[in-house]
């Protein structure tokens, strides 16, 4: 099997992952899952990612920082194939489900790391150097 099988099934995979591929072309894409363990494995990566972005949770929040914390290329994938493909026909039902799951996800991620690593350790300014006065020089000539 060779790269280029793989690069020009990757659309059709993709689509077979999003429950999106047209039932003629599904043949082929199981005939080169069954060939390639390269895309048998990323196919089995996303569709557990998809059973963990449609279990029910009681904290969405988390669910979702999970999401993007475990499986980061797919959501970073999926995200921007959802927002190429959602535009002018509108996403069909199962697609809109998990573009909104995953552009939520990817959204709070991103909050998320926003504030780690922008958040200052204390509000003090780089221009803002107050001199450290301890009283040592005072009697120390
Ligand atoms: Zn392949």
């Amino acid at each position: 099997m060779s790269a280029q099988d793989c690069e020009s099934l990757s659309e059709d995979l993709f689509l077979l992952d999003m429950d999106e591929l047209p039932p003629e072309r599904k043949p082929a894409v199981d005939a080169h899952l069954a060939a390639c363990p390269e895309c048998a494995k990323k196919h089995g990566k996303f569709e557990r990612f998809k059973a963990a972005a449609r279990a029910p949770s009681a904290d969405d929040a988390a669910k979702e920082e999970k999401l993007v914390k475990n499986w980061p290329d797919i959501v970073a994938r999926a995200k921007a194939e959802a927002e190429r493909r959602a535009a002018p026909r509108g996403p069909s039902g199962a697609l809109l489900v998990v573009a909104l799951v995953l552009i939520a996800a990817a959204a709070a991620a991103a909050g998320l790391w926003w504030v780690r690593s922008d958040a200052p350790p204390s509000r003090q300014g780089p221009g803002d150097m107050t001199p450290i006065d301890t009283g040592k020089g005072s009697g120390n000539k």
